[in-house]
């Protein structure tokens, strides 16, 4: 499917075509870089038409993150193959199967 072009209202200048942050003196803007001043920011995209396959992926996992801060790659136990995934299946982590009981001690 072909990408659709729409004009949006740019976001770094909330449609004015002026940007005036912390480097402009007061009263003074510069023309805005995303927009060059027209206030309007062509936004393209590829309408969604279902989910494509993959290729080289044999299994399946949930993704711990998507920062280095947080922590990236798969993390957990729960896999499936990508014939499941592919099938509509989703990896799901199953609740602990121990809970510990707080023990108290009385006496
Ligand atoms: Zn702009």
């Amino acid at each position: 499917m072909a990408n659709i072009s729409i004009d949006a209202e740019c976001d770094a200048c909330a449609g004015t075509g002026l940007y005036s942050g912390f480097a402009e003196p007061a009263g003074v803007a510069v023309v805005c870089l995303r927009c060059d001043g027209t206030g309007c920011a062509k936004v393209t995209y590829k309408p969604f038409s279902g989910r494509k396959a993959r290729r080289g992926i044999k299994t399946v996992r949930l993704s711990r993150g998507t920062t280095l801060m947080s922590g990236v790659g798969p993390t957990g136990k729960a896999e499936i193959s990508y014939a499941e995934f592919a099938a509509g299946a989703m990896p799901q982590e199953r609740p602990s199967a121990k809970v510990h009981a707080l023990k108290r001690k009385q006496r």
